[in-house]
């Protein structure tokens, strides 16, 4: 997946709606995370996950973000800034200080009218990570991967 502008944005939104974002370029990852912390932490056995350049990202509210944001870091990644919805409670985004990139979830991205997301061909996911602790045997296309795609041992 390359970087690269994009003809309109990638537009995403927290499930009340208070919170929302953009995006101005192409992911650098997306992939089907089966890792124990996104299972814990938003209770599916896996999530759609995109990683985009910090520069790429934008919050549709103005700052100071406190008055519509809480944040959650992980104790046993510091580096990672978890932002929820005060409002509706769902995370939204997570800023990664280390890779400098934002994380999104699929799940949140803007619909179109027959509720498939607008900008999939841009998005879709090209593998399933850390598919050793799945929950779940999901038998498509996809690459398995015990961490992340290319950098980790390949599981099929
Ligand atoms: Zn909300
Ligand atoms: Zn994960």
């Amino acid at each position: 997946m390359s970087s690269g502008s994009l003809a309109a944005p990638i537009k995403g939104s927290c499930f009340c709606g208070t919170v929302s974002y953009s995006l101005a370029g192409r992911p650098v990852l997306s992939a089907y995370c089966h890792c124990t912390n996104c299972q814990r932490l938003t209770g599916c056995p896996f999530v759609l996950t995109m990683h985009f350049k910090g520069t790429d990202f934008t919050w549709g509210h103005a700052a100071p973000h406190e008055a519509q944001l809480d944040f959650y870091t992980i104790p046993s990644k510091p580096h990672k800034t978890r932002c929820r919805c005060k409002t509706c409670g769902a995370t939204v985004a997570s800023y990664n200080s280390d890779t400098q990139c934002w994380s999104v979830w699929g799940g949140q991205l803007k619909r179109g009218a027959d509720g498939g997301v607008d900008v999939w061909d841009v998005v879709k996911p090209t593998a399933h990570q850390f598919y050793g602790t799945r929950l779940l045997d999901v038998p498509d296309a996809l690459g398995k991967w015990e961490g992340y795609e290319n950098r980790s041992a390949r599981l099929d």
